[in-house]
């Protein structure tokens, strides 16, 4: 099976989002791929209405389709990016919950804190002290 690299998983956002992104568009403006435990990968767009409250995140679609496809899926790493020419982006605290529940030890492709490049982050760095149901 391919071993994938931030790299890979970066163009594989980038390029499915070159060929769908909607210029002044609410919907196919973020693209979000993962890299389950299984070595599969997901890439997904975003969804959006003309209401932006009821928007779903790249992803969490793209966890989604990981979820239904997988008995068993965890999440290894992954990343979105967003634009046009596109670039790496942090997910929305929703999506934080999401990676953090699918993946407990994710790890999260970042915008580099030069907003020059990427870097990769664990999910506990960007979601700490997350909320648990202990019961
Ligand atoms: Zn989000």
């Amino acid at each position: 099976m391919k071993k994938y690299t931030p790299e890979d998983l970066i163009k594989k956002s980038c390029d499915l989002l070159k060929k769908r992104y909607q210029k002044d568009g609410h919907h196919s403006v973020v693209c979000a791929t993962v890299l389950a435990k299984s070595g599969k990968v997901y890439t997904a767009l975003n969804t959006g209405t003309y209401q932006p409250s009821v928007a779903i995140c790249a992803e969490t679609i793209a966890i989604g389709m990981g979820h239904t496809a997988e008995k068993d899926f965890e999440i290894d790493t992954i990343v979105a990016v967003r634009g046009m020419p596109s670039y790496p982006i942090s997910p929305c605290g929703r999506c934080r919950e999401y990676i953090a529940d699918y993946g407990p030890k994710a790890k999260v492709i970042v915008p580099a804190s030069n907003k020059k490049g990427w870097k990769v982050m664990k999910i506990a760095e960007l979601l700490p002290e997350k909320y648990e149901k202990k019961d």
